[in-house]
């Protein structure tokens, strides 16, 4: 990696401002998964080892640019310093007086937790004046592992990369970076990228971006329709985007002039919409009227599954069908299967987007994958060969 990392600094009785993901969910006023607190503590744990004197800032939730006691991060303050065994110190407020205050009156090793910085309109519009205001909390070392909000310029993010001396990635930050980063730049092949989930309009420039540098694609889940359709077959009340089928078009005509390896289901289990309880599977070219496709049939998972054997690097996004009702839960199911397989056979096998880590996590076989990507959106754009701001911002090693 060429940007500079928290393992390259100097922490020693310097305010360190590290921004974090602590975007949590809150129960009653308590942090009902703490997943994302715990996947920062090797960070702050380095930096509390270094005698660095933290500030930590996060946004929670989308309070608009305003204070709402919804979206407090008190409560992870709590839920911090129950974790780390000591103390966690809050300031009501992410930039001002108190602030300052609390900032300077930390100790080595000590840690501070500021307000949600969304709490201010100012953190969404990147504003100067205010990443200035944050960069005043520390002592010119800033260090980053929210990769999940590298995609924003936001001031904490961004902003605040101009205020300081040097910019660090964190260590979940610099694991997300070397992970995708080799998928991307040096795979081991071949190398599968699957795609499925809600819509070829979110994922349009990931499937593009992935036919330059992959060697084999498998497109699954309910974006698949859109490009069946564009082949003519029959899709039934499948989910189509009208407005897509040029494009979905074109990628086929061109993966079919440049012999690229990419496979579409050939079979599905559909329901009779609006009532999903009577199921039937059926071949793609069998697709009865008024049915739509949820999942992949056992033809495709077969496919599927044996080109992941032979996958040596393997990047999945999208559930390949609608995962959350067990009745149309398979095709995913055996995708995680087929890739934690193709892992423990020594392959490298990456798994980003939202919805398809809760799919693996739901699968029971998430620990025998190589790396979970913590960054939804985030992921997708890197995957989409787009530069991210929050990483573009770090200093050069
Ligand atoms: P991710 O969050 O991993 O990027 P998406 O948000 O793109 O994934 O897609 C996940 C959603 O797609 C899930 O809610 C799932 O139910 C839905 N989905 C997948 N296949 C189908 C399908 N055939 N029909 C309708 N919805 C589907
Ligand atoms: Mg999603």
């Amino acid at each position: 990696m060429s940007k500079l990392s928290i393992r390259d600094l100097e922490m020693s009785g310097k305010r360190v401002f590290i921004r974090v993901d602590f975007n949590v969910p809150l129960d009653g006023g308590r942090v009902s998964d703490d997943t994302r607190i715990r996947e920062t503590l090797p960070t702050l744990r380095l930096a509390i080892e270094r005698g660095a004197r933290l500030v930590l800032a996060s946004h929670l939730g989308r309070p608009k640019g305003k204070v709402d006691p919804k979206y407090s991060l008190a409560p992870v303050a709590a839920k911090l310093g129950e974790l780390l065994g000591k103390p966690v110190a809050f300031a009501a407020d992410c930039v001002g007086a108190d602030a300052e205050a609390k900032s300077k009156a930390l100790r080595n090793g000590e840690v501070l937790l500021l307000e949600n910085v969304r709490y201010h309109a100012e953190e969404e519009a990147n504003d100067p004046a205010f990443a200035k205001q944050l960069a005043a909390l520390c002592d010119q070392i800033f260090v980053c592992d929210a990769f999940g909000s590298a995609h924003r310029a936001h001031a904490s993010v961004v902003g605040i990369t101009k205020f300081v001396r040097q910019s660090a990635a964190g260590l979940l930050m610099e694991k997300e970076l070397t992970h995708l980063g080799r998928a991307i730049s040096n795979p081991e092949r071949p190398f599968v990228a699957v795609l499925g989930g809600a819509k070829v309009s979110d994922k349009i420039e990931v499937v593009q971006n992935l036919m330059k540098l992959a060697d084999a694609m498998l497109i699954g889940g309910a974006m698949a329709y859109t490009f069946l359709r564009s082949q003519g077959l029959p899709v039934g009340k499948s989910l189509v985007e009208n407005d897509k089928l040029d494009l979905a078009r074109g990628l086929l005509e061109e993966a079919r002039t440049r012999k690229f390896r990419l496979l579409l289901p050939v079979d599905h289990v559909l329901a009779e919409s609006p009532d999903f309880s009577t199921t039937k599977t059926t071949d793609i070219a069998d697709t009865p009227d008024g049915w739509m496709g949820l999942d992949v049939g056992p033809r495709t998972i077969a496919q599927f599954s044996q080109e992941i054997s032979k996958a040596r690097t393997i990047v999945w996004n999208g559930p390949l069908g609608m995962f959350e009702k067990p009745a149309f839960a398979q095709g995913t199911l055996a995708m995680a299967r087929a890739v934690a397989a193709a892992t423990v056979a020594g392959a490298t096998s990456i798994v980003g987007g939202g919805d398809s880590v809760a799919a693996v996590e739901q699968s029971g076989v998430a620990s025998q994958i190589s790396h979970i990507s913590t960054g939804g959106g985030a992921s997708l754009e890197f995957l989409a060969g787009e530069k991210l701001p929050g990483v573009e911002a770090l200093s050069e090693r």
